[in-house]
């Protein structure tokens, strides 16, 4: 059974190792080819680059002769998402979505939940001046008119396109660990935090420090799910989906 695995989180690559080790699956991770070193699977093909929207993807789904689509993409990666549900359709290939769950608020946070990067941009504006913004790379231009703020926008590559007037560029890869977070917040005495809920632990550590010097947190919300998506939350219930798929292949 070739699996196509819409990637580019650690889950996918998890996945990638696991599947790769039992009998009857191929996988095909799909990486987007953001990233300019991007953390590889260790085990299965790996293939970088767009396939061309909906319908690339669906022709490339019967061209290598596709048996099951898994979309472990990041939460906010919601265009691949929506062509992998569309293309699925098309060509009759069976798609399961993998979503780690989102965080949940805790006694003590002062979250700020917004329904996307303007709504975040407005509400940012309003609640402190030195701004650390965890958004990745991508919608820091929804904050570009600020201009009474200075904002640490941390990313893993620099960010592309206009940038708020006053900014820091932190160049890193998580997971990052409570301590530094701590002392990151404390030395460039941010004022407010700025997320996507991406949920998982390698990110997290920011909400407890953010939580322990009592500043807010700004919580940009996930773009919904296709209506109708089959979804879970963890790689074992992806197994199993896929066990079952193998089962009924014979
Ligand atoms: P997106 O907006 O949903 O996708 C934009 C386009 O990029 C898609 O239409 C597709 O191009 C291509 N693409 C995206 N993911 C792909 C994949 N896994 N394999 C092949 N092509 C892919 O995606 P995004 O938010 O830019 O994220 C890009 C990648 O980075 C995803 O794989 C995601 O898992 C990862 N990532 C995203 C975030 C985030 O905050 N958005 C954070 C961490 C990791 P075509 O239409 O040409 O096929």
């Amino acid at each position: 059974m070739r699996i196509l695995l819409l990637g580019g989180t650690r889950e996918a690559r998890e996945l990638a190792h696991i599947a790769s080790g039992e009998r009857g699956f191929e996988i095909i991770s799909s990486l987007a080819g953001r990233v300019r070193a991007p953390l590889l699977p260790a085990e299965g093909a790996v293939r970088v680059g767009g396939f061309g929207g909906a319908e690339g993807l669906r022709a490339w789904l019967a061209d290598n002769e596709v048996a099951a689509i898994v979309d472990a993409t990041h939460p906010f990666a919601a265009a691949i998402t929506a062509n992998a549900g569309t293309a699925a359709r098309a060509a009759g290939v069976p798609l399961l979505h993998l979503r780690r769950p989102g965080w949940h608020e805790r006694t003590g946070d002062r979250w700020i939940r917004v329904p996307d990067l303007p709504a975040a941009a407005a509400v940012t504006a309003t609640l402190g001046v030195r701004v650390f913004l965890t958004i990745g790379r991508q919608g820091v231009d929804a904050f570009a008119g600020l201009a009474r703020q200075w904002f640490l926008i941390r990313a893993i590559d620099p960010p592309e396109g206009p940038l708020p007037p006053r900014h820091e560029i932190l160049l890193a890869r998580g997971p990052f660990a409570v301590e530094d977070e701590a002392r990151l917040i404390a030395a460039q005495r941010v004022d407010v935090l700025v997320t996507k809920d991406s949920g998982g632990d390698q990110t997290e550590a920011k909400l407890v420090a953010a939580r322990a010097a009592g500043i807010p947190v700004v919580v940009i919300e996930r773009p919904p799910l296709p209506e109708g998506a089959e979804t879970v939350q963890t790689i074992a219930q992806v197994m199993g989906w896929l066990r079952a798929l193998r089962a009924a292949h014979g």
